[in-house]
């Protein structure tokens, strides 16, 4: 039998949780080993680095974290600042990288996860064995490493929602590929800029990310007059369909769908609600036609950006014994606290390493991963489950079920839950950002509505 005693725990992802887990590991005198699969720390937040967070640095960095880099003269940005993708990468996410030296692998792609020589039909002293983790490197050589335990936090990035309400591809979505979309436009960037000015396009969702390319459209169509937006939502106009606006506990998050508001109002962008996409076609002059699952078809638009959430790659986790919820593909035991369906206003309780974890022991999904296809992930949930997870895994059950979790309310709590509305058929956009608020637990005591983030069927908060 391998002892595992001496091998590292092995993070997946150098993200803000994976990052932050390491930093936690390191102050308990555990070994981390980080798996990133691309050149630089934060690759996914780096995607993103044109956006502005609707959270402040406050809401931004761990505390373990801060910890580690202090010695190195790195002193945290200002509180009140609103930092872009780009700034929480370059001013917090590669430093803190960078501190953990070789503990950070670049260019490791994990591609499965497993029992030493146990696949998960295979019971006997299954817990005794280490993890296997294969990987693949930037040259193509594969490798295999072994792990005491496996924090994953590889978030959901890299895996948008695509457009059929169904939650499959609608039909030419395919084929139509060179003219859609699953990120928020870079306006900065003169391809992309070149790409949507004078343009009609179709922005598909109902989240954070929506409500930002609406906007970024907006800007662009003041100064280029042709340039024009169609809004389209699978649910109809209500109440918060916008978020909380000014109810919002993150002011920057409340005002994201102010301005998708003001693209409507102001004439910018048309919304089409109720609308659910069964066909794209392309017409003899190379636009698209969006037919909808109840035949009607929208006037051609030349672009279509797609922001209908993001959702969890478990496929190199399939030989390990997960518990999934079936819907939101979350931790069974986190699913009903964060379950869209249910919390419009609902409380979530503190959650930590007993509600991420696995019959497969030692095996943690963290950060964006965790709320699977649920709307309502923030980083600072991301750095309180590592807390507890890797309290758990150095045995200190003490810290690890102590939960430490504030969170902000989007103001648009009460009324039906996000899927409740029967013409909604399915929530909208999937992140971090906007809309179903929910109650989250402060420790023992007072229950704070929370929330959230985009609805499930765009793209993540900010999606993509
Ligand atoms: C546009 C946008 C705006 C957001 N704004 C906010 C905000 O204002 N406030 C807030 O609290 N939250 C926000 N969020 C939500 C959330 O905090 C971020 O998505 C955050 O980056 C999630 O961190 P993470 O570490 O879980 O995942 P990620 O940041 O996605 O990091 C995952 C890492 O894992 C790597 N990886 C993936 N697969 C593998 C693999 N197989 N092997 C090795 N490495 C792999 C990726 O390259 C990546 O570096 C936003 C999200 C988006 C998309």
């Amino acid at each position: 039998m391998t002892t595992t005693a001496n091998l590292p725990v092995v993070v997946i992802g150098a993200g803000p949780a994976g990052l932050a887990a390491a930093a936690h590991l390191v102050e308990r005198g555990i070994e981390p080993l980080v798996l990133e699969a691309g050149s630089s720390a934060a690759t996914a937040v780096r995607a993103w680095s044109h956006v502005r967070l609707f959270s402040t640095w406050n809401e931004l960095t761990d505390p373990a974290a801060e910890k580690l880099l202090a010695p190195t003269g790195w002193t945290k940005p200002a509180a009140e600042i609103y930092p872009t993708g780009g700034d929480w990468a370059e001013q917090y996410l590669q430093p803190l990288a960078d501190v953990l030296e070789d503990k950070v692998r670049y260019g490791a792609t994990v591609t499965g996860v497993s029992r030493l020589g146990r696949d998960r039909i295979v019971d006997a002293d299954r817990e005794q064995q280490p993890f296997t983790i294969r990987l693949t490197l930037a040259d193509g050589t594969e490798e295999r490493i072994l792990g005491r335990a496996v924090i994953d936090a590889s978030g959901t990035w890299s895996t948008p929602s695509p457009i059929g309400a169904d939650g499959l591809p609608a039909l030419g979505e395919h084929a139509a590929s060179a003219r859609i979309s699953y990120r928020i436009p870079d306006l900065k960037d003169p391809a992309v800029r070149a790409r949507y000015t004078g343009k009609r396009t179709a922005v598909i969702g109902s989240g954070a990310s929506a409500f930002t390319a609406l906007a970024t459209l907006a800007d662009l169509a003041k100064n280029e007059p042709d340039t024009h937006s169609v809004w389209i939502l699978r649910r109809g106009i209500s109440g918060s369909t916008f978020g909380g606006g000014s109810a919002d506990q993150l002011p920057a998050r409340g005002a994201l769908g102010l301005a998708a508001k003001a693209a409507v109002d102001d004439g910018y962008a048309d919304a089409v609600t109720g609308f659910r996409t069964e066909v794209i076609e392309r017409t003899d002059n190379d636009r698209l036609v969006l037919v909808g699952e109840d035949g009607r078809r929208l006037d051609p638009v030349d672009e279509v950006i797609v922001l209908t959430g993001l959702r969890p790659d478990l496929s190199f986790l399939s030989e390990l014994r997960l518990a999934q919820d079936e819907r939101l593909q979350a931790p069974v035991e986190l699913a009903p606290l964060i379950d869209p369906n249910q919390h419009s206003c609902g409380t979530v309780y503190p959650h930590g390493h007993r509600e991420l974890s696995h019959p497969e022991k030692g095996v943690y999904l963290v950060g964006m991963k965790s709320y699977g296809r649920a709307p309502t992930f923030l980083a600072m949930t991301g750095y309180e489950q590592v807390r507890s997870v890797t309290a758990a895994i150095a045995g200190d059950t003490e810290a690890a079920d102590r939960v430490e979790l504030t969170l902000p309310e989007t103001g648009v709590c009460g009324g039906a839950g996000l899927f409740d509305d029967p013409a909604a058929g399915q929530a909208d956009e999937g992140g971090c950002c906007a809309p179903a608020p929910a109650l989250v637990q402060i420790g023992t005591g007072i229950s704070v509505p929370v929330a959230a983030a985009e609805d499930t069927s765009s793209g993540g908060c900010c999606g993509s």
